[in-house]
């Protein structure tokens, strides 16, 4: 981020994580604009930014709730890059990088960053191949007595995981470029960009051997975010009741496809009750 604007016009930019356990501050220039980036982590864990600025720079970032050690690390082969997120709820807040911190602009809580104009960069091209270090591609498997998920011609198999893959998952659905794809502005698929569709149980098939998956509930005791405690990616919502035979998931990541050329339907959860005061429903 340039330093020409005079310290004394910076911003203060308030952010945290969805549970409330990590708040801080950026004084930093006015943002007029974000970076969107396609590359693995930023697609996968649904990052947008990252505003960077130097330690030593005139930028500050302070942190007001939680600590900064107790937020989880991520790395992968990219360079020097430790990405750090929540491990209560998931939330992806940051990266650094020797000398320079980076935020992920979908924290911010004063500042709807998906309303400023995009930069484009194309991370994807730079930094592949990407490959996730842990696990292997599982196959779908037919499920007894659900003959129709694997009869119908229409069908596709996807192949898909958590960033560092310790999550893989099949999945039987119809051709993602023809469904529907549900975009919510509520606080948390807000900060984490879940973009979801709604197979059964059987269709999307998760193997998960080593349990890396940590859940969250934010509205209900009934279904939980499920996101991969390694990596921070959100994957799938796990619904406990177990007659209801829906496995929603998370499109971001699912393999070689193209989120942004997927259709999507907008859902306006931000104004639905209860109302995000920055810190996680209380739960009855
Ligand atoms: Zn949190
Ligand atoms: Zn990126
Ligand atoms: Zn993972």
């Amino acid at each position: 981020m340039s330093s020409k604007v005079d310290p004394a016009d910076f911003k203060t930019y308030h952010g945290g994580c969805h549970c409330g356990a990590f708040k801080f501050a950026i004084r930093i220039p006015e943002l007029k604009d974000i970076m969107a980036c396609n590359c693995s982590i930023c697609i996968k864990n649904g990052i947008l930014g990252n505003i960077w600025f130097l330690d030593n720079g005139p930028e500050e970032f302070i942190v007001e709730k939680g600590d900064i050690d107790s937020l989880k690390k991520y790395s992968f082969d990219r360079m020097n890059a430790v990405y750090r997120f929540c491990g209560v709820c998931g939330t992806n807040v940051f990266v650094t990088n020797p000398g320079e911190i980076g935020i992920n602009g979908r924290v911010l809580g004063d500042i709807d960053v998906e309303a400023l104009p995009k930069r484009h960069y194309d991370g994807w091209g730079k930094w592949t191949p990407y490959a996730p270090q842990f696990g292997e591609r599982i196959e779908w498997k037919k499920p007894e007595g659900k003959a129709d998920e694997e009869a119908e011609d229409d069908l596709v198999t996807y192949y898909g995981n958590c960033h560092c893959g310790k999550i893989r998952y099949a999945l039987r659905s119809k051709n993602i470029d023809d469904l529907e794809v549900m975009q919510c502005n509520c606080s948390m698929c807000g900060k984490n960009s879940h973009r979801h569709i709604y197979p059964t149980r059987t269709a999307m098939q998760v193997h998960d051997p080593e349990g890396a998956g940590s859940k969250y509930n934010f509205l209900s005791k009934d279904s939980a975010q499920t996101f991969c405690s390694n990596c921070g990616t959100f994957v799938f919502v796990d619904i406990e009741d177990e007659s209801v035979d829906l496995r929603p998931m998370n499109v971001r990541t699912i393999d070689n496809i193209d989120i942004y050329k997927l259709k999507y339907i907008m859902y306006d959860g931000r104004s639905m009750p209860p109302l995000y005061t920055g810190e996680r429903h209380k739960l009855d």
